[in-house]
């Protein structure tokens, strides 16, 4: 045990920090896979190596971490992996903005092996800041997804779908970027307002209104409203394609906006979705008039080659030339952009593989799971409900895991690989076995890979043990905690994927985290010079103010818009805990031997446990609900206010004394302190760890399980909290009668006639007097005492009077002072008493003695001042 002279007067994070780091080993926090005990498995998000943890992850590894910490408090087999989701787009571009190149330009095995080097040295970087911050990550289960063990997973996952019929490819349009030279999906377009110019032009005879000129070559149609009265006599006509020449046809559909530019518009393959819609609709023919690298294709003619912005200026060029461009007007207009590089989307058909979304069914198990907070199922149930084309899985990429299949050269039929050889890469390896439809031994291998999110769709199946034989032996997971940005991409994809293949949903329940912001409110952005990482905070205020300021933030599921003040507030709270802590250590330390099991018997220590018993049911409430603001909230109120500015002001002189009482409440102190660290040490380990180090006498706080203290007392709550209430009245006469807080006050009686109280000198004590309870209705004489006279009232109305009106008054009987008469006798002449002219005061006595008296609600407090 440390003697408290050793407790240093200042709490030192940054040493606190160092120290428990190098005393906690990883296997403290494994999943055990022979446990007896409740397992709780979080199937926690793989961050996407970029080699720097944001404030977002630490906020998201703060919720999951005091979650892992208190389950494991609470009895359960607890499993917190740790993935890293290693594939996609922005380890591709990082690599090709290093090296200089493109992906083109060195082998496909050269290009992966790059963005393989990147991504391992990105997670070590990563993982050396998850382990600063203190999570409690169970480093047996990390998992990297592309290791081999786990992307065979998904190539499994990929093949069971494929022959479940949930998979196919097919040539339909998708979402595609020009830039990164893929297809994308849906979930992956992020849109933003510009603007754009509508051109006018002259089509055959017909004005059109179109903002993509350069798509004119791949018209297919011209489309007006049936119920458009300038057009209904020429649907069905058949007109030429200016500068193109190629003819086509005058259709009508109700989806025309007859009042957007003349009413008539050309259907391109493809401008946008619509026209996809309408191409599918109406069977039309398709034109390719991009190439999959943004270029103008062999249909345009003379535009061949031309990017679609040197097109675009071209057309227009030769309309104005040829004298059919009749007017422009710049309008406002969404754009999809690509999430990863912001080059607008377009639309191109192409073959790809898609996954069957079946949304009734992924709401069906969304609806079934328990949703923290609840309303974010609804922004499942929207996205669900608008989904209008499947999920495009293929991607034209490289770093992803390889689509593993093969096509026959001869016959042209897919050849898949044994489950037993996975993982495989078609582009590499061969079939093992001869075309079954044609002998054919000639192959090739698929290049297209697959979506990154097909790799993290399966994370729950691969923490919970699925090995593609039947149900794994740990499914489901409990809790998926992921942030609500990702809920129609991660959240979404993951049910469908656990439904496609177990028929199940993969989680119990699915807790919700929101963003940070800014200080400014906006989201954090290198151009807005607002972002601030982890590092801005732990570097000056520790790991645990970081952790305070990420619990208490926000409800879960908010928003938090950073603020500096709540991270000071944070660190001046561990300042105030430290010194409530070395002041128990002295306190406790002093009592020989340190009583253990005696339950107190004086009314302020039975009064502090059972509020330490009502503030522990209530955090305990707020952890089984994922509500950790409000569990810290209540921890660090019940800490500042109950314990340190009530209680232990109220019992700081038992303390100090030699009464036998003390004991009582050195028990009382030592209680709390533990159930405090306790509590808090899911929120703040490193701090609560340092204080129970000292307290227990080297314990360590990761081995005690969670608050198993109650303790109901209703009368020592009333009388506890009448004390404490008594106290702010006599401090509140002390200040207003112009006293010291602690100048003694004389003989205080207070009555509460229903009941006896028995303080045990506590309040006598902390107010300095002597203090009498009487279990009686007070006996107290009152009497008129002097008269106080409103000087402005009877000056202004009496004048020269005066003097003689209050020297008549100061002679009325106590009947007539405290209920003025209307006239009364001045200087032999009945005179009228103004409304107001005095007041009158009212002594008290108790056998004679004068007191002062104050009430608290009914309860009558006499102080006869020595
Ligand atoms: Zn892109
Ligand atoms: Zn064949």
């Amino acid at each position: 045990m440390s003697l408290p002279e050793e407790l240093p007067k200042t709490y030192d994070f940054a040493a606190v920090e160092k120290r428990w780091l190098a005393e906690w080993n990883d296997t403290d926090f494994y999943f055990d896979t022979h446990s007896k005990k409740p397992q709780y498995i979080i199937d926690t998000p793989p961050p996407y190596p970029t080699g720097k943890l944001h404030i977002g992850h630490a906020l998201n590894w703060v919720y999951m971490d005091i979650i892992a910490r208190y389950k494991r408090m609470t009895g359960f087999n607890v499993m917190f992996p740790q993935g890293w989701d290693c594939h996609g787009l922005p380890t591709e571009v990082k690599v090709e903005e290093t090296h200089n190149i493109t992906k083109n330009d060195v082998s496909r095995e050269e290009f992966r092996r790059m963005c393989r080097e990147l991504t391992v040295e990105n997670i070590e970087k990563m993982r050396q800041s998850l382990r600063t911050m203190g999570f409690s990550v169970d480093w047996s289960n990390e998992y990297i997804t592309m290791e081999p063990y786990y992307y065979a997973k998904t190539q499994l996952s990929f093949l069971r779908m494929l022959k479940d019929g949930y998979i196919y490819q097919d040539e339909h349009p998708v979402n595609y970027c020009t830039r990164c030279e893929t297809a994308i999906a849906f979930a992956e377009v992020s849109y933003y307002e510009g603007t754009t110019l509508l051109n006018f032009f002259d089509f055959d005879g017909l004005e059109i209104a179109t903002t993509r000129p350069e798509l004119l070559a791949a018209c297919v149609a011209v489309a007006v409203h049936p119920d458009d009265d300038r057009y209904k006599e020429i649907v069905g006509k058949i007109l030429r394609v200016p500068i193109f020449g190629h003819e086509v046809t005058i259709i009508a559909d109700d989806a025309v906006d007859m009042n957007f530019g003349s009413g008539a518009v050309m259907i391109c393959t493809f401008g946008d979705k619509t026209d996809v819609f309408w191409w599918k609709k109406h069977h039309l023919p398709l034109r390719k008039a991009l190439s999959t690298k943004g270029t103008m294709t062999a249909i345009c003619g003379k535009y061949e080659g031309m990017t679609t912005k040197d097109c675009r200026a071209a057309i227009l060029a030769d309309m104005k030339a040829l004298g059919i461009l009749k007017n422009q007007k710049q309008i406002d207009q969404r754009v999809g952009g690509c999430w990863r590089c912001k080059t607008p989307i377009e639309i191109l058909s192409e073959r790809q593989w898609f996954v069957r979304v079946k949304g009734d069914e992924i709401v069906k198990a969304a609806r079934d799971i328990k949703w923290y907070p609840e309303h974010m199922l609804q922004r499942l149930e929207n996205w669900a409900e608008q989904m209008e084309w499947d999920w495009c899985i293929s991607r034209q990429r490289l770093f992803a895991t390889p689509i593993p299949v093969w096509f026959c050269d001869k016959c042209g039929e897919m050849i898949l690989p044994d489950e037993a050889d996975l993982p495989i890469d078609p582009t590499i390896d061969k079939p093992k076995h001869a075309c079954p439809k044609c002998g054919g031994t000639s192959f090739t291998g698929e290049t297209d890979v697959l979506d990154t999110w097909m790799d993290s769709s399966i994370t729950d199946l691969h923490v919970t043990g699925w090995n593609g034989s039947g149900m794994p032996p740990f499914f489901p997971a409990q809790i998926r905690p992921q942030g609500h940005d990702i809920i129609r991409t991660w959240a979404f994809y993951t049910i469908l994927r656990s439904m496609a293949l177990l028929g199940e949903k993969p989680w119990d329940g699915i807790l919700i985290n929101g963003m940070v912001l800014g200080e400014d409110g906006f989201k954090m952005s290198k151009s807005r010079g607002n972002v601030i990482g982890p590092e801005d905070v732990m570097g000056p205020y520790g790991v645990d103010a970081l952790r305070q300021w990420a619990a208490a933030g926000s409800s879960t599921g908010q928003d938090i818009q950073f603020n500096w003040n709540d991270v000071i507030a944070a660190s001046r709270f561990q300042t105030k805990m430290w010194n409530i802590v070395r002041f128990s250590l002295m306190q406790i330390n002093k009592e020989s031997p340190v009583p253990e099991t005696n339950a107190p018997s004086t009314l302020l220590d039975r009064w502090m446990l059972a509020n330490l018993s009502h503030t522990i049911a209530e955090v305990t409430d707020a952890m089984e609900n994922y509500l950790f603001d409000k569990g810290l909230k209540l921890i660090r109120d019940f800490a500042w206010n109950v314990l340190a500015d009530e209680y232990l002001e109220l019992v700081k002189g038992r303390l100090y004394s030699t009464e036998p009482d003390r004991a009582g409440a050195v028990y009382t102190l030592r209680t709390t302190m533990d159930a405090l660290c306790t509590m808090l040490s899911p929120y703040i380990p490193f701090f609560a760890q340092e204080c129970y180090h000292h307290l227990s006498g080297g314990k360590r706080i990761i081995d005690h399980p969670w608050v198993d203290f109650s303790y109901t007392d209703a009368d020592a709550v009333r009388d506890g909290d009448l004390i404490v209430r008594i106290v702010g009245v006599l401090r509140k006469y002390k200040h207003d009668a112009g006293l010291a807080l602690n100048s003694p006050l004389g003989e205080i009686t207070i009555y509460t006639p229903s009941h006896n109280v028995d303080d045990a000198g506590d309040l006598g004590r902390t107010v300095n007097g002597t203090v009498v309870w009487k279990a009686e209705e007070p006996a107290l004489e009152k009497k008129v005492g002097d008269v106080v006279f409103n000087k402005g009232i009877v000056g202004k109305t009496l004048r020269g009077k005066a003097g003689a009106f209050m020297a008549a008054v100061n002679a009325l009987s106590d009947a007539d002072k405290i209920t003025p008469p209307a006239t009364i006798l001045v200087d032999g002449e009945e005179t009228a008493v103004p409304e107001g002219a005095w007041t009158t005061s009212f002594v008290y006595s108790v056998s004679g003695e004068a007191v002062d008296v104050i009430m608290v609600d009914d309860i009558m407090i006499t102080i006869q001042k020595n």
